[in-house]
C-alpha cells in the first residue's frame, strides 16, 4: 500500500463517487488532503467519515475559475494533484454541457498550472468516452476513437479529449508530469441514488419496488470495475515512473450486456420490480471493453472484485444508504 507520511495531495472532485473514495483511500497512506469541489453533483455526506480529520480540508470551490491561494500545513508542499473534478453521469453533465466542456478544459488547465507552479504530479481522470462508439474492440490506447463532436455526449467526450491534449502538452512541455487514465465504467459505494446511471439506477429501482429501467433493448455491452479496484489502479498509475505521459485503461475486462446487468440485480434483490424498456439514448456506445494489457504490465494490475462481490456490496450500500439519518456534518 502506497504510504504518503503527511504529503499534501489534492483532490479536485473530492467529493463525487469517485473522489471521496479516493480521498478516503489517501487519508489511510498519512497524506494531508485538500478536496476542491463545487458540490455540483458531489455531497457533503461522501465526506462525512473524515470531514473532522485533521489531515483533511474541503474546499468549496469551481475549478473553471482560478483557484484561490491554498493554506498549506507548515513544512508541507503540494506533492500530487488529482484532477477528478467533473460530472460523469450522461443526464447531469448533459444538463449543462457548456460547464461540462468548460470544466474539462479550464479546469484542467487551471490544475496542470496548479502543478506546474508547485512541481506536483498532475492526474488526470480522463474516460473509456474518448473512444466514443468504439470500432474495434476491445479498445486499446492506441485506438483513437470514434466520437461524435456534435451530439449531446460530445460536451464530455470532446471536453475529456481536449483535457488530455492539454495534459499530454504540458507533459511535452516539460510543465508537468502527467498521468492520465481512461476510466472504464465505475460502480460501488457513496454513488448517488439519483446519479442517472445503470448500476446506482437499477440497484435502487428494485430496492425501492420502482419499474427497472433498460435503455433499449438491453443488447449494448458495458464493463464494470469496483471502486475499490479502480482506486488501487488510480494509486498505482500516480505513483508509477514506466506509466509517465501515456494514457491507460483501466477498468474490468469482464463485459456484459445491460439486460444481463438487470438480470443479476433483480436476482440478488428478489424484487418484484417490473422491467421496462425506454428509449436508447443518441450516441448511445453499442459495445464497451478495456484492452488492460498496459496497466497489467505497467502497474501489474489486474481487478481482484467479482461482479457478484461487488454488486453485493453496492447492494449493501444503498440498503443502508436508505436509513441513514441526515446529521449536519460541519456543525
Ligand atoms: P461524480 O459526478 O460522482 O463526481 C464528479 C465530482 O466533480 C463531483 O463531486 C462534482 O461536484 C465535481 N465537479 C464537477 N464539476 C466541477 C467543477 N467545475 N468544479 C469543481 N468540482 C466539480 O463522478 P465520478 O464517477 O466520481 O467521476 C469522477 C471522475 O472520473 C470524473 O472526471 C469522470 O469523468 C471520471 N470517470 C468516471 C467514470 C465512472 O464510471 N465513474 C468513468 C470514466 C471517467
Ligand atoms: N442504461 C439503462 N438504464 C438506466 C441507465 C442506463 O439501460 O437506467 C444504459 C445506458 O443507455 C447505457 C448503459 O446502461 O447503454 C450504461 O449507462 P451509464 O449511463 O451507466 O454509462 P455510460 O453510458 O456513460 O457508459
Amino acid at each position: 500500500m502506497t504510504k504518503w507520511n503527511d504529503q499534501t495531495v489534492v483532490v479536485t472532485g473530492g467529493a463525487g463517487f469517485i473522489g471521496a473514495n479516493l480521498c478516503a483511500r489517501l487519508l489511510d497512506g498519512g497524506a494531508q488532503v485538500i478536496c476542491i469541489d463545487n458540490l455540483q453533483t458531489g455531497r457533503l455526506e461522501n465526506l462525512r467519515d473524515f470531514a473532522h480529520h485533521d489531515r483533511f480540508e474541503f474546499i468549496q470551490h469551481d475549478v473553471i475559475d482560478p483557484l484561490p491561494r491554498l493554506r498549506l500545513p507548515a513544512r508541507s508542499r503540494i506533492c500530487r494533484v488529482y484532477h477528478l473534478a467533473g460530472a460523469a453521469s450522461p443526464p447531469h453533465y448533459q444538463a449543462d454541457p457548456e460547464h461540462t466542456l468548460l470544466t474539462a478544459v479550464l479546469g484542467t488547465r487551471n490544475m496542470l498550472s496548479l502543478s506546474e507552479q508547485s512541481g506536483a504530479r498532475f492526474f488526470l481522470a480522463s474516460t473509456s468516452e474518448v473512444y466514443g462508439d468504439p470500432e474495434v474492440h476491445p479498445q486499446h490506447e492506441d485506438y483513437r476513437g470514434s466520437v461524435n463532436c456534435t451530439g449531446p455526449r460530445a460536451c464530455y467526450d470532446e471536453g475529456k479529449r481536449s483535457a488530455e491534449t492539454l495534459a499530454f502538452d504540458f507533459y511535452r512541455a516539460r510543465r508537468a508530469d502527467v498521468r492520465v487514465a481512461r476510466i472504464f465504467n465505475t460502480y460501488g459505494p457513496k454513488m448517488r441514488s439519483d446519479d442517472g446511471r445503470v448500476v446506482s439506477n437499477i440497484v435502487c429501482q428494485a430496492l425501492s419496488g420502482q419499474d427497472i429501467t433498460i435503455y433499449g433493448d438491453g443488447s449494448q455491452t458495458r464493463s464494470f470495475c469496483f471502486v475499490d479496484d479502480l482506486i488501487e489502479g488510480l494509486t498505482r498509475l500516480m505513483e508509477s515512473d514506466r506509466a509517465a505521459g501515456m494514457p491507460v485503461n483501466l477498468g474490468n475486462p469482464n463485459e456484459l450486456s445491460v439486460r444481463q446487468l438487470v438480470d443479476l440485480v433483480v436476482d440478488k434483490t428478489s424484487t418484484t420490480s417490473r422491467i421496462t424498456f425506454k428509449d436508447l439514448p443518441e450516441d448511445d456506445p453499442r459495445r464497451r471493453r478495456p484492452d488492460i494489457s498496459r496497466a497489467q504490465e505497467f502497474l501489474d494490475w489486474t481487478p481482484q472484485v467479482t461482479l457478484d462481490h461487488g454488486l453485493d456490496a453496492t447492494v449493501a450500500w444503498f440498503q443502508a444508504e436508505q436509513h441513514r439519518a441526515a446529521a449536519p456534518l460541519y456543525a
